[in-house]
């Protein structure tokens, strides 16, 4: 079995239709009175929007209910499904802090509050029957005001034990009037020894080249290699990773078809830039990691061989994956202890495809 490991899900995307549905059933009966049934909720949740921005309109809905209270319940199903159906072995979890803080509290309040939901996460993500090495990252977000901002990547800095990295996300197309912010913050962040990440280049209105020396991973990124692929060498020789979350181009209207990533993956492993399969918001898209290489196995935008590849990236470029190795490795070992070599095939993977 091949353990694998996502390193790009929103906490507040990362809720599957079903588990919201029975929540506000439960707790919320005027959200669901909105729908006939759950299969006009699903419907609503799970469509296509036309922008990003109108995409991330969602994610308001589930942050509004996740609370510091009922954390530990959305997290805990997160997780549960994550071991069982995924088959994840490591996660990175992201969101805002300051958004799941009580929204009448005054800002300063807030930021105070930030601490408690960051533990609450972390303890929460350790489900003693489903193991998965877990790490949050905590985002700045565009909407946010620079002092929320500078003191969520402070946060980040002194919970080593629960935070790996920092991200900026809310809307690509926003960056560009407080460019100087997002460089200094970043920049911080770097001097304080955190990893970074960020929602660049997601949508044609997301370029950022000033940013870009300055993460260590590239959230989405996909605009690089299909418009502005003489970055990519750059891209290869700081050794950082596009994190490609292929159903999102489809419901953020970004792309038509997924065929559209066949450029994508062929330009960037042609320049020696890797790439790690992500679900970006698992939940509100109703698809799970594997189905997203299967899709891409499908669509033949790529074929074992460079599944593999990016799969073994993906562990690779975990800010916080503990091992040497990805687990296949350990597994493999462990195979090759009981059977001896001679019954066992060795056609390569690539072979399949
Ligand atoms: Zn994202």
């Amino acid at each position: 079995m091949a353990l694998h490991a996502e390193l790009h899900r929103h906490l507040g995307g990362s809720v599957v239709p079903r588990v919201l549905w029975r929540y506000f059933e439960r707790h919320r009966s005027d959200l669901t009175s909105q729908f006939p049934d759950y299969g006009a909720f699903e419907d609503f949740y799970t469509r296509p929007r036309k922008t990003l921005a109108e995409y991330l309109e969602l994610h308001s809905l589930v942050e509004s209910v996740q609370t510091q209270e009922m954390l530990p319940y959305f997290i805990y199903r997160l997780i549960r499904g994550a071991y069982i159906f995924e088959n994840l072995a490591y996660l990175e979890l992201r969101y805002t802090p300051y958004l799941r803080t009580p929204e009448h509290l005054p800002m300063g309040e807030r930021i105070d509050r930030m601490a408690e939901i960051v533990q609450t996460v972390g303890q929460a993500s350790q489900v003693v029957d489903c193991p998965i090495v877990t790490s949050q990252i905590l985002c700045m977000h565009v909407k946010l005001p620079y002092e929320v901002n500078r003191a969520i990547v402070k946060l980040a800095a002194q919970s080593g034990d629960y935070v790996c990295a920092i991200d900026l996300a809310g809307g690509d197309d926003l960056y560009g009037d407080r460019l100087h912010e997002w460089i200094e913050l970043y920049e911080l962040a770097r001097s304080l020894g955190l990893k970074t990440t960020g929602h660049v280049y997601e949508t044609p209105m997301g370029q950022c080249p000033d940013l870009l020396p300055l993460l260590m991973r590239i959230g989405h990124g996909i605009q690089i290699p299909l418009q502005y692929p003489e970055l990519l060498p750059d891209l290869a020789r700081r050794g950082q990773c596009l994190e490609v979350c292929p159903t999102t181009y489809l419901k953020t209207g970004t792309m038509s078809d997924l065929r559209e990533l066949k450029t994508v993956f062929d330009r960037c492993f042609e320049a020696g830039v890797e790439i790690a399969i992500c679900t970006d918001n698992a939940g509100l898209h109703n698809v799970r990691l594997p189905f997203e290489y299967e899709t891409l196995l499908t669509l033949d935008v790529i074929d074992f061989e460079q599944l593999e590849a990016c799969q073994e990236a993906a562990f690779r470029h975990a800010f916080a994956w503990p091992h040497s190795a990805r687990p296949a490795a350990v597994l493999g070992s462990l195979f090759d202890r009981k059977i001896p070599r001679d019954r066992v095939s060795n056609q390569p993977l690539g072979a399949l495809g």
